[in-house]
């Protein structure tokens, strides 16, 4: 039997897992490792913030989509990876061989130093699978506040992810407790939000802060978290009682102890193939995958790389020529800004309302309903 080892149950391994239960190979075991059962889906993340829908309507059961591409499920993450020897080591100590693996694992961020007594609250939005912890921990700590306090909400990070989930959040806590009085501000190192978006859909999310009375300052770098605040780059401190830190991915801490090569980030570097380079029975996609030229950490390149991923798998464990995965030239992103309204924007293009979250919602529900098929008797 040929072992095909998928790490971590990302977006690309759901399409990996699918294309195997569509067209089984008697030849080969699979089987897949993660932290747990059910894996985030990054795009329902925003509509689950601002409380519109369930944390179980936003996840893959991936226990079930194993049993249907006749995989055995490890919950348990990977915690070592011996590339010459072939094994990967779980934090429960089981020690897994195999023939092919690949590594679809996500990505984190590094959380900033703290210094003080009186620190706000910390709301890391990285790693995904473990954000429903760190949400409801916010969310029980704003229950206590005394009736009619002032909060003030500080997002760090101007990509899509900060202003996204920033609008989120303060949708749902200001639905939470009406009754504070609640302040929301942006810093982005950036001159500009969205950096990788055209002029218009810049200008559509820089109206939808506004309208959500959300503050934005530009070329502020968050450092640090401390007293009442958080420390700038320029020395003076922001006040904040609650931090959503959504600051660049980088990649999980314990791909550095492997011998895999890594870019800047700590991202694992690939092929067009999708092999990491150097090893032709390694594989990485989505996020935790290098590609040249880089792409940004988004899950719609995960969810892209997927088929391409699973017909490269099946060809590298019978031995045959690995295909070229191309990247797209450019993608549509739907970003919800709160309220029911989101914003599409694709290169230059960009437009918001009511319909596009609707939209959104519909291309979401598609994608998890797909992953998560009614039971059949
Ligand atoms: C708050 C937020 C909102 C976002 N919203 C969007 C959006 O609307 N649209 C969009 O395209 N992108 C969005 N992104 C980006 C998106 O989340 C990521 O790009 C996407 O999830 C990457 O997909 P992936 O398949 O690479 O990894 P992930 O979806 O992160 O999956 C990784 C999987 O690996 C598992 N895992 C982790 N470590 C290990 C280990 N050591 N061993 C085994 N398993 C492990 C995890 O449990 C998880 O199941 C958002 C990001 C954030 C932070």
């Amino acid at each position: 039997m040929i072992q095909l080892l998928l790490i971590g149950a990302g977006h690309a391994h759901a399409f990996v897992l699918e294309a195997f239960a569509k067209q089984p190979e008697s030849d080969l075991a699979i089987t897949v490792v993660s932290d747990s059962p059910l894996a985030a889906y990054s795009g329902s993340v925003p509509a689950w913030l601002a409380g519109e829908c369930t944390l179980r309507e936003t996840q893959i059961d991936v226990a079930a989509l194993c049993q249907r591409a006749g995989a055995r499920f490890i919950d348990s993450p990977a915690e070592a990876l011996d590339t010459s020897a072939r094994r990967v080591t779980l934090a429960n100590g089981d020690v897994l061989h195999f023939d092919v693996a690949s590594l679809n694992v996500g990505s984190t961020l590094v959380r900033p130093e703290q210094h003080g007594q009186h620190l706000p609250h910390l709301l890391a939005m990285r790693p995904l699978s473990s954000l429903h912890h760190r949400w409801q921990a916010l969310r029980d700590n704003v229950e206590q506040l005394p009736p009619g306090a002032s909060q003030r909400v500080v997002s760090v990070g101007g990509g899509a992810a900060g202003c996204e989930t920033l609008m989120s959040v303060m949708a749902q806590l200001r639905h939470q407790r009406p009754d504070i009085h609640w302040q929301g501000y942006l810093l982005s190192a950036s001159p500009k939000l969205l950096p990788e978006a055209g002029r218009l859909p810049r200008w559509l999310i820089q109206r939808a802060l506004a309208k959500a009375g959300i503050k934005v300052h530009a070329r502020v770098r968050g450092e640090a978290l401390v007293d009442g605040g958080i420390l700038a780059s320029d020395g003076k401190r922001i006040e904040a009682d609650i931090v959503l830190w959504a600051t660049g991915a980088v990649g999980h801490r314990w791909l550095c102890d492997t011998r895999l090569p890594l870019d800047a980030q700590g991202f694992v570097q690939v092929e067009n193939t999708l092999a990491v380079v150097g090893q032709p029975n390694l594989f990485a996609a989505g996020d935790c995958s290098a590609f040249d030229p880089p792409l940004p950490n988004a899950g719609v390149y995960a969810v892209r790389m997927g088929s391409s991923l699973a017909g490269n798998l099946r060809a590298a464990c019978r031995g045959e020529t690995l295909s070229a995965w191309q990247p797209p030239k450019r993608v549509l992103a739907l970003i919800g800004t709160g309220g029911g309204r989101a914003i599409a924007s694709r290169g230059a293009m960009g437009f918001s309302g009511r319909w596009v979250w609707q939209w959104k919602k519909r291309i979401d529900a598609r994608f998890i309903a797909r992953f998560n098929p009614p039971f059949e008797d």
